[in-house]
């Protein structure tokens, strides 16, 4: 037990918890002879929208699809800006960028590690027609104070929920605030497929019509395309995989609560810990430690056969990709979090035992 290596992560371990049902569902599809848009993505779409409590659910190829099918659908005028959170993973920047608008960052509050409402309102220019949102690490963001923000300015609202399956603000679902709710089932995430997928959530007819218009080419009719589309399609194969592993998602996120309690239990003091607050339901799609020295921690971690990861070692303001998209500036609260944040083991397959031997050796640092 001392010695066996903890993963970071296993997906296979994670994934044979399903195999019968997994197995059955690749039959079921394989032997239908339908393999893009047929009834496994509408039973899928159906189940997703009911468990978010949103009207509609379409699903697309990605998360950064989700992302960016959400942003065309509103046609904005090009160079429009749009407000991102300074520390949120690439793809959030890249889909705006994609659509010919302007990613503005906003810092973070050093807390939440979300995007800081009280920071919006002084990067709002005439040009700002849109705020994205991110509820990272699986914790939603204060919703309340941004829905202000997105009515005094008029503002849309999308929200990336790449993390956030399940995370609830005031007992309301991430992704039903605004006027998308875009996902990932990217492997890892809290409701992980195995291979590539997304959904976008909303609950406008219209929107919901535009977005499953530019998932397949700008075409409502087979052959007859209206707007400038994209190939953005959920598989059969992958709603059939979304729609076993959906009726576990809260038994998922129940897991990795239970594992970050222990954690925020038994954890020193030396490590800041994330906070938790009653009016946010967290689903720990990340659980994040900061500490001075991370570098030396990961490391003495490692020779003590704990893996971990880092979310996320470079900010999007120090990425090469990003070098002409994005105004220089100062954004010393995202070079904090980046520099001593560290990524706990906490997935569905690991046990307390795992996550006790964590804390003990983590207590002697
Ligand atoms: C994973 C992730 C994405 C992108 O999802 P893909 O399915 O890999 O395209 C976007 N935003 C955040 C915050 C993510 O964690």
């Amino acid at each position: 037990m001392r010695n066996t290596m903890i993963d970071y992560e296993n997906l296979q371990k994670l994934n044979a918890s399903f195999f019968e049902e997994y197995t059955k569902s690749f039959e079921r599809v394989l032997n239908s002879g339908w393999y893009i848009l047929g009834q496994s993505v509408k039973n899928f779409e159906e189940e997703f929208s009911k468990y978010n409590n949103s009207r509609y659910a379409i699903g697309v190829a990605s998360g950064l699809d989700a992302i960016t099918l959400s942003l065309a659908a509103f046609d904005f005028e090009e160079g429009s800006e749009v407000i991102v959170p300074s520390n949120t993973y690439i793809a959030t920047i890249l889909s705006i960028a994609q659509n010919n608008l302007k990613p503005i960052l906003v810092e973070p509050s050093l807390e939440s590690y979300n995007i800081d409402p009280a920071k919006i309102e002084a990067a709002i220019t005439s040009k700002t027609k849109a705020i994205v949102v991110v509820h990272l690490y699986g914790k939603s963001c204060e919703m309340n104070a941004i829905l202000e923000i997105c009515k005094k300015y008029e503002l849309k609202l999308i929200e990336d929920c790449a993390q956030s399956h399940g995370a609830t603000y005031k007992g309301k679902h991430t992704g039903t605030f605004g006027e998308f709710g875009a996902f990932s089932f990217y492997p890892t995430k809290n409701l992980g497929a195995l291979g590539d997928a997304g959904a976008v959530v909303c609950d406008d007819a219209e929107l919901a019509h535009k977005i499953r218009r530019l998932r397949n080419y700008g075409s409502d009719v087979k052959y007859y395309n209206e707007v400038l589309g994209y190939n953005s399609r959920l598989d059969e194969m992958q709603a059939a995989f979304l729609s076993v592993k959906l009726k576990r998602l809260d038994d998922i996120n129940k897991h990795k609560r239970e594992l970050a309690s222990l954690y925020l239990k038994n954890l020193k003091l030396d490590f800041i810990k994330p906070v938790v607050d009653p009016d946010y339901f967290d689903v720990y799609h990340i659980f994040n430690i900061r500490h001075e020295r991370r570098d030396e921690l990961k490391a003495y971690l490692l020779k003590n056969n704990i893996k971990t990861e880092i979310h996320y070692p470079v900010s999007p303001i120090n990425q090469n990709a990003l070098k002409g998209i994005l105004d220089k500036g100062a954004f010393p609260i995202s070079e904090e979090i980046h520099q001593t944040t560290l990524s706990l083991p906490i997935s569905y397959c690991h046990t307390s035992d795992e996550v006790t031997r964590v804390i003990e050796v983590m207590n002697k640092f």
